[in-house]
């Protein structure tokens, strides 16, 4: 990553952590889903609501390091009203985008390519993906699947 990239990747994690997106409780949602990180602390709750082909509505409500807390401020910016095909392609690149060398598509992703910056820190992908986790459990996309690439070049 260049250094324009990286402080870029720098402001939109603090900003985010200092003023997280649609951070709260959602009472009348569909679907909630729990995620925690023990080797970092993360522990976050992702609720969503969905109708009409859509996400209708999702808040996230946690604590966790600013790159957990960053990443799930900028899932549900993204996500928050997006049809459900487009958030699965969403959740389909982040996943690419963590698994280590994956590709980078920004024209899916957006700001959300940012966060590539993690790969440079291993023990911090986890912290990025759990919200995406929570995601995934909510649009009934296991990572399982996604992560068959990953297992066979021997991450767990
Ligand atoms: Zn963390």
């Amino acid at each position: 990553m260049n250094d324009e990239l990286g402080l870029l990747y720098q402001d939109v994690v603090l900003d985010h952590k200092r003023h997280p997106r649609h951070h709260g409780p959602l009472p009348d949602a569909g679907c909630e889903s729990r995620g925690c990180n023990p080797l970092c602390g993360d522990s976050i709750t992702l609720r969503l609501r969905t109708g009409d082909g859509r996400i209708e509505d999702i808040a996230f409500e946690g604590q966790g390091c600013a790159i957990c807390i960053a990443s799930a401020s900028l899932l549900t910016e993204a996500v928050h009203g997006a049809r459900l095909v487009d958030a699965r392609l969403a959740l389909r690149a982040m996943r690419r985008m963590l698994s280590g060398d994956g590709e980078v598509d920004e024209q899916i992703l957006g700001k959300l390519s940012l966060l590539r910056g993690v790969r440079r820190f291993p023990s911090r992908i986890q912290c990025a993906a759990l919200a995406w986790h929570a995601l995934g459990d909510c649009l009934d996309e296991p990572a399982a699947a996604a992560q068959e690439r990953s297992d066979a070049s021997g991450r767990a």
